[in-house]
């Protein structure tokens, strides 16, 4: 292990991690960030995984999400960022420094800042890799928008939140919804389910499941299982949305600091402190809520503001 004791570890590199990355470097801290593969998916978090960002100020063309990335990550750098493409095995945050293990390299760090993401939950259904982004998604907010979505049949599967959410949005932009959900009666909270059931573009599909994709190069339908008649059926679609939950990447903070019971980081209201002081979280990892890039880059700043002030008060400039 290095003897070198930074002063920040970044944890991940999606939106959060990057825009604390740039803040900390500009306030010449040498931020210390592990970029990681495989819990967002790749480095580069979530967004390397779609296709075009159409909602990210900045940017009224639209921008491909992996290039956006790659812009983030360039300006990090550009600051002083020092970057290792490692994911990080283990943390102990009893001692101080605290102790940071990534794949190759062990290292010490005064403070950590925690923007290691969330994964959506995929069905695994045949066809789903290859129709990944050429129809498939997770995220109705980010893709729904696109133009080979308009006017077309949608489908969205979950009956939570986040698919209520996701199936009122995609109503604007498609001719109908199709919304799947394993059960007869929805998860989502009573005002977001009457609001769906009240929508008169959205069709529910109950006790089902989707059992495959189907398209050959893009999505051209769907084939969904009644879970009680075992009846099978195919639905046309130019669209499906994955509304199934996501899950936070934080198996390896269990038990060093405080999570929700479903196992989000827990954050002191109003902050971007966790439980265990010196260690912040930023992004997706402590939001279930908005889950967008634009808020996951803003709480990775204001991370970045509130390692600062603790540093100084702790005497580490
Ligand atoms: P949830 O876990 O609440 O819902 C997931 C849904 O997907 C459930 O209906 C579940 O079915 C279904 N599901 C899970 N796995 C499968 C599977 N393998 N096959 C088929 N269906 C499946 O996740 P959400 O993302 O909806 O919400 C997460 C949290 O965020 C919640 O606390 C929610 O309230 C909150 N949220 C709040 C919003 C707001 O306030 N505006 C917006 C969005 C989310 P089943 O019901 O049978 O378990």
């Amino acid at each position: 292990m290095s003897d070198q004791v930074e002063k920040i570890a970044i944890i991940g590199s999606g939106p959060a991690g990057h825009t604390a990355a740039i803040y900390s470097a500009r306030a010449n801290l040498a931020p210390f960030m592990y970029e990681g593969y495989v819990m967002g998916g790749s480095a580069g978090g979530q967004l390397t995984t779609t296709t075009d960002v159409e909602n990210y100020p900045g940017f009224p063309d639209g921008i491909n999400g992996p290039e956006m990335m790659q812009l983030f990550r360039k300006q990090a750098e550009r600051f002083g960022t020092k970057m290792v493409q490692e994911d990080v095995q283990e943390v102990d945050f009893s001692q101080r420094p605290f102790r940071i293990k990534g794949d190759k390299t062990e290292k010490l760090a005064h403070s950590v800042i925690i923007c290691t993401g969330a994964t959506a939950r995929r069905m695994g259904v045949p066809n789903e890799e290859k129709l990944w982004n050429n129809g498939m998604s997770a995220c109705a907010v980010c893709d729904g928008a696109l133009p080979f979505f308009r006017n077309q049949p949608l489908m969205v599967i979950g009956g939570g939140d986040t698919a209520c959410e996701e199936a009122m949005y995609l109503t604007k932009f498609g001719s109908k919804v199709y919304m799947v959900h394993r059960r007869d009666e929805l998860r989502a909270s009573k005002i977001m389910a009457e609001r769906t059931l009240k929508n008169e573009k959205i069709e529910m599909v109950w006790d089902s499941v989707l059992i495959d994709s189907i398209g050959t190069d893009f999505l051209t339908g769907a084939r969904i299982q009644n879970v009680k008649t075992k009846e099978e059926k195919e639905i046309e679609l130019a669209g499906l949305f994955y509304a199934i939950g996501h899950v936070p990447n934080t198996k390896i903070f269990q038990g060093q600091i405080d999570l929700d019971e479903t196992g989000y980081i827990k954050v002191k209201p109003g902050t971007q402190e966790t439980s265990c002081e010196g260690v912040f979280a930023a992004g997706d990892v402590h939001d279930h809520k908005y889950r967008q890039a634009v808020t996951a880059a803003g709480t990775g700043c204001a991370a970045a503001l509130e390692v600062e002030r603790w540093l100084a008060a702790q005497g580490i400039e």
